[in-house]
């Protein structure tokens, strides 16, 4: 099963997508989440995606796409995946579908998750990602039980740099130029299930299972 997770920065996607895959037992694919790993290992990959990521601005395909094809061929995306932050234009879109023709699959569902500007710049402002999962939590929202501690790990929470007011404003322009095209991209190809991603994140959780089970699961 291949799903993709798609909305604007702040929409839920990390959360939702982590939430999904652990339930349908796929592997979680978040290409943000890959670039400050690499970035935190001071890789050369890190070091092009840190130039990008602080300019709130896309890393180029090539270096996006050659990542998440590498992580495709891992043994636990066999079986499927969920992708989180990717696609976000056209041509990496059409990347994803050419490799997984190759291995004779396609994208099951894309789940676009949507929640209203305002909101979103709410969310990102106290918005907390657990430095060694990549956990997201919310200051009031979602806080974790020990303050500054990931419940699920124990690692250190930070505020990412790219959360900043004038970056956050750049990324969600590169969004709604760049990204939010794939919406009648996939709706095109009747693969489309939009949620109202404003509700807390056990609804939103149970919504997005809900409206996959019956369109997936039960196929
Ligand atoms: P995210 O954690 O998904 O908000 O991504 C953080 C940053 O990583 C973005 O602002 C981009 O610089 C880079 N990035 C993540 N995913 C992609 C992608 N699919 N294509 C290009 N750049 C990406």
């Amino acid at each position: 099963m291949y799903i993709i997770l798609l909305g604007a920065p702040g929409a839920g996607k990390g959360t939702q997508a982590a939430y999904v895959a652990q339930k349908l037992k796929v592997a979680h694919i978040a290409t943000g989440d890959l670039f400050r790993q690499a970035i935190e290992r001071g890789t050369e990959l890190g070091r092009q995606a840190k130039y990008y990521m602080e300019r709130g601005i896309l890393s180029p395909d090539e270096l996006t796409i050659q990542m998440v094809l590498e992580r495709l061929s891992a043994p636990d995306s066999k079986s499927g995946v969920v992708f989180d932050g990717f696609p976000r234009n056209l041509k990496q879109a059409e990347a994803l579908d050419g490799a997984l023709a190759q291995q004779a699959k396609a994208i099951d569902r894309v789940v676009y998750i949507k929640v209203s500007e305002e909101e979103l710049l709410r969310r990102l402002s106290g918005r907390l990602i657990c430095r060694n999962c990549q956990m997201p939590y919310h200051a009031t929202d979602s806080p974790p039980q020990v303050w500054g501690k990931c419940d699920k790990c124990g690692g250190e929470l930070y505020q990412r740099p790219d959360d900043n007011v004038e970056t956050v404003k750049k990324r969600l322009d590169v969004y709604f130029a760049e990204t939010a095209p794939l919406i009648s991209y996939y709706a095109k190809s009747e693969k489309l299930i939009e949620i109202d991603g404003e509700g807390s994140v056990a609804k939103v959780g149970e919504k997005v299972i809900t409206a996959l089970k019956k369109e997936v699961i039960n196929k």
